[in-house]
């Protein structure tokens, strides 16, 4: 039977050494981090998100604030929001929440971010940072899943590991994470073929597809690691991820809950970045954040 990677508390374990850092970083400059979130439209669930992100700053000593727009804002007005707060000495972090109404050239607008400040880390420019090995904001959940790996020391030096789902925002930067840890990593798509039998040769499984259940207790090999980032609602409401928990559990030797694994690690990490972006805008040594 798998241990449980438990995210809530490995993501509170973060949360207190981001405020702690947060602390130290008030005594050095004498300004709070801030971190700026855009929510354009009224997308339930974006509600529910940005309003959890910006009170989770506050509670680690951060500022947090939200910008809402309606759903009907142009591109152009949206722009210049972006870009009025990439002007800002006050803001860390800039952070657009998706989706974007349908109307909205959703690049051009995550190209607007100002590289320096984007804790997503879904800039072209940090994209290509994490490409060619040299990170500097990486993407909250992948970021989310290497340290719940980090947690369970997991050696990932040349394991096999195995990423369902090729998103700019897990899939690939969990490839690009894995890989600089000296894994060998395969990325998996819909057009996969024998998609069970990949997952079965793999020491670490990460899933992120948005299909409930998808893998199934006979696609991990024994002793595998198992990482679901998926999130997906049931008929009757409930939360649940892209791994069958109860079958996968039977064979791993690390599983991650849903809810309570990937998810609670996602906003620790956004606060991680947020601190980082303002620890390297104020000029601090960044060897002395250690978080
Ligand atoms: P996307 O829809 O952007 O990507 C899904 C990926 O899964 C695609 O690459 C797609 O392949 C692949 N896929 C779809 N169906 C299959 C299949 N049957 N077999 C194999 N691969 C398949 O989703 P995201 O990457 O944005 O998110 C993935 C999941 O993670 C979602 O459930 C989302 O809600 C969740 N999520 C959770 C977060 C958290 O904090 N826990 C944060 C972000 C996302 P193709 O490219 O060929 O279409």
């Amino acid at each position: 039977m798998a241990e449980l990677l438990d995210g809530k508390a490995i993501a509170a374990a973060l949360r207190a050494r981001v405020a702690a850092r947060v602390g130290d970083f008030v005594a050095r400059t004498g300004r709070r981090p801030g971190l700026d979130v855009v929510l354009a439209g009224d997308d339930a669930a974006s509600q529910v998100y940005v309003r959890n992100k910006a009170r989770a700053c506050e509670e680690a000593g951060m500022r947090g604030a939200v910008h809402r727009l309606p759903a009907t804002v142009t591109q152009q007005e949206l722009l210049a929001r972006v870009g009025e707060l990439g002007a800002r000495d006050d803001v860390d972090g800039v952070l657009v929440q998706l989706p974007l109404p349908k109307h909205i050239d959703e690049s051009a607008v995550l190209e607007a971010v100002d590289p320096g400040r984007d804790v997503d880390g879904f800039h072209p420019y940090n994209a290509g940072a994490l490409l060619a090995g040299r990170p500097t904001l990486v993407p909250c959940t992948p970021l989310g899943c290497m340290r719940m790996l980090e947690h369970a020391k997991v050696s990932l030096d040349g394991a096999r590991a195995v990423v369902i789902g090729r998103s700019n925002i897990v899939g690939k930067p969990m490839a690009l994470l894995l890989l600089a840890q000296n894994a060998t990593v395969t990325v998996a798509h819909s057009r996969t073929r024998d998609l069970a039998a990949r997952c079965a040769e793999a020491d670490v499984l990460v899933a992120a597809v948005g299909r409930a259940g998808l893998v199934r207790g006979d696609w991990v090999k024994p002793g595998a690691v198992v990482i679901d980032v998926g999130i997906n609602r049931t008929a009757e409401g409930k939360l649940t991820g892209d791994v069958n928990f109860d079958e996968a559990r039977e064979k791993a030797s690390w599983i991650t809950p849903v809810p309570g694994g990937v998810g609670p690690m996602t906003i620790a990490c956004l606060l991680e970045n947020t601190l980082r972006a303002a620890w390297r805008r104020a000029g601090l040594p960044m060897g002395e954040l250690g978080l």
